[in-house]
């Protein structure tokens, strides 16, 4: 098939990802819910408590790649007391033009920017960021360590990442019932939602492709980060990384 995933090279990789997000953008949040029965509200909430934003500090900076329509970055404003402020980088004009609209009518707009780039060269300066987010994203960059280098190089000294990604399933049982969730209800939903359900068995097959917990860790470390550890949600099904540049 036209996604054939063990056809797609690394260049062919981000042209079929951002055809999947064109596509969907205006429907995405709403894709969200129903393929992850609504639990992907609950990890990223899990994601912002646990980094933990500051309430005081209107000069403290968040990264948010792959943020599509800003999930993570409405989030983190609102956790920190509309004191932070967002970047949401995404590849994807059209995931972001949805989180335009939504952050205006949230009456977010003065603590949130929107840049279109992509997560392997960032157009910013060394050490902007006190902290760095992905979620759901970092798993469709064609080049991770890449990436992961690109984060290291923007955050502060004592700047921290986070990356929210499917991960592996750790409760036997459990990982039955989600292969059959992933294999055959996602790319359903994919279809009477927008009508081609072949771009979801290929996001299932990259989050079968991509690294566990345990040697997702070590790429993380491998660009340069201390202190790393993660956290399982839901048994695995999702996990969230957090390292410090030290
Ligand atoms: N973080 C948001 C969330 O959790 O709802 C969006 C996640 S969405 C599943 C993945 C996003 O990654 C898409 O918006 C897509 O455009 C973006 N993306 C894919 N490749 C990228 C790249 N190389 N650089 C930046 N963003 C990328």
């Amino acid at each position: 098939t036209a996604y054939g995933f063990r056809q797609v090279g690394k260049g062919e990789k981000q042209g079929l990802v951002n055809e999947v997000f064109h596509k969907v953008a205006g429907r995405y949040d709403l894709m969200n819910d129903l393929m992850s029965a609504g639990m992907h509200r609950v990890w990223k909430d899990a994601m912002v408590t646990w980094l933990n934003p500051p309430k005081t500090r209107p000069d403290w900076r968040l990264l948010d790649v792959a943020g599509g329509t800003g999930d993570i970055a409405f989030r983190i404003v609102e956790a920190s007391g509309r004191n932070a402020h967002a970047t949401v980088l995404d590849i994807n004009g059209s995931m972001l033009s949805v989180g335009r609209d939504r952050a205006d009518k949230r009456g977010l707009s003065a603590y949130v920017d929107f840049v279109e780039a992509n997560a392997e060269e960032l157009p910013f300066e060394d050490n902007t960021f006190d902290a760095y987010t992905v979620a759901f994203g970092i798993r469709n960059v064609p080049r991770i360590d890449v990436a992961l280098q690109e984060a290291y190089r923007v955050l502060k000294p004592g700047g921290r990442i986070m990356v929210l990604e499917f991960s592996e399933v750790t409760m036997p049982g459990l990982d039955k019932f989600y292969d059959a969730w992933s294999f055959n209800a996602i790319p359903r939903i994919g279809d009477a939602v927008t009508g081609d359900g072949e771009p979801y068995r290929y996001l299932v097959e990259s989050i079968r492709k991509f690294p566990n917990q345990k040697n997702f860790a070590a790429m993380i470390e491998g660009a340069g980060f201390k202190r790393v550890t993660w956290r399982d949600y839901s048994s695995g099904i999702a996990a969230c990384h957090s390292g410090w540049k030290l």
